[in-house]
């Protein structure tokens, strides 16, 4: 059973407004006047306010957590809107955390709403992150997931976990007083560019409010007690299947962080640690803008133009001049190149593209090799701009 986090404090007492906003859960004798209490002193930070943020900020909000933290860096989008539910169409252009805020506060405005409108990074995490019971974490990056769970390890607070791709999520509670850190589970994060971010591989709009909404309840249980939490345990969900699997997770003695001997006593550069920096012996990627790329096609230079997208992307949005080659066939197909014409490689957002280049030039290819900066979006935005961006 789980020993609510804030067990030895004063609590606040609640109004009348409040014993009647909260009877519901003061019916329940596991929460009760004691647990909505601690409700109301206990205060939690959110990392990001984007698909796991929305469900996460509205029911904590609507469940009386006093003081809730946003941190993002972020401006609402359009393309938010499909399952980033705290944001509506007027916000979009807007800070994320403004637009968060408002919504939480016409929720309840009795919550204590703290916006932190920057990246979380090694130099203010702990600053930011030291005076809350509990964080949750709605980051969809390995730098930011690495970086939050060593600052809940330093820091000694739980750290909820979700993340979630495509048709599936995943969900725990990092506590490394009571079970294993993220790093237990994950020692190395993988190689950069191998694993697709939902704005890539795409995200079926519900399941960010799945999985936001099981955080939700884990941090409900750890500030009011009681119940068992996903400590040392790793929830599974395919919303495709709709299936959810369990796996035991022990704490690992080798951890750098929570182990029997640490190596990791403060934050560290997580860019170097997830391989984001560059290596300064592999030779930089040419890039060449949408308009420069207009420019070159309207003087009918001679060009290589390649399509690296799939087959299902290629039918939202399709480059004219563009011959197809998916990513995991450009070894094999470099007789295809002609090395006397420069080939652009073409992506939705300049990310993909860029393991093409690096295929052929391990596969020994001697021509020139361009990559179209901010892919096909870039294209619709900057130069044909009857063509949707997505
Ligand atoms: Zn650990």
């Amino acid at each position: 059973m789980t020993e609510s986090v804030i067990k030895d404090r004063d609590l606040p007492d609640l109004t009348n407004e409040e014993i009647g906003r909260y009877s519901r859960h003061l019916l329940l004798p596991e929460v009760g006047l004691e647990g909505q209490k601690r409700l109301k002193e206990a205060k939690v930070l959110l990392v990001g306010t984007g698909g796991l943020g929305a469900p996460l900020a509205l029911y904590l909000a609507a469940a009386g957590v006093g003081t809730l933290g946003i941190v993002d860096f972020d401006f609402v989008e359009e393309s938010n809107l499909q399952r980033q539910v705290i944001h509506g169409t007027k916000d979009v252009g807007r800070p994320k955390v403004a637009s968060a805020k408002d919504r939480i506060k016409g929720i309840n405005p009795r919550c204590n709403v703290v916006t932190y409108n920057t990246m979380l990074t090694s130099a203010n995490a702990l600053d930011i992150m030291k005076d809350y019971d509990v964080v949750a974490d709605g980051t969809d990056n390995y730098q930011t997931r690495y970086l939050v769970n060593d600052a809940c390890v330093l820091l000694g607070i739980p750290n909820v976990y979700g993340s979630i791709f495509q048709f599936e999520g995943q969900a725990s509670v990092f506590y490394a007083k009571e079970g294993p850190c993220y790093r237990c589970l994950y020692p190395e994060p993988p190689p950069p560019g191998l694993v697709p971010s939902c704005a890539e591989g795409g995200v079926v709009g519900v399941l960010p409010g799945i999985v936001g909404c099981l955080q939700a309840n884990e941090v409900i249980k750890l500030i009011v007690g009681g119940g068992d939490t996903l400590i040392g345990r790793l929830l599974l969900f395919d919303a495709w299947k709709l299936k959810f699997r369990e796996l035991e997770l022990d704490k690992d003695p080798h951890c750098p962080i929570c182990g029997k001997s640490p190596t990791i006593y403060e934050l560290i550069d997580y860019e170097q640690f997830c391989g984001l920096k560059k290596n300064q012996d592999e030779e930089p990627v040419e890039i060449i803008t949408a308009r420069e790329l207009k420019e070159r096609i309207d003087r009918n230079d001679p060009l290589q133009i390649i399509d690296t997208r799939e087959p299902h992307e290629r039918a939202i949005v399709k480059f004219p001049q563009a011959r197809a080659i998916p990513l995991g066939q450009m070894a094999r197909r470099i007789d295809e190149f002609d090395p006397a014409v420069d080939a652009v490689f073409i992506c939705k957002i300049g990310q993909r593209s860029v393991f093409a280049i690096r295929a052929l030039r391990e596969a020994g290819y001697k021509g020139r090799l361009l990559n179209l900066k901010d892919g096909i979006n870039a294209w619709a935005r900057e130069v044909d701009t009857t063509l949707p961006t997505y």
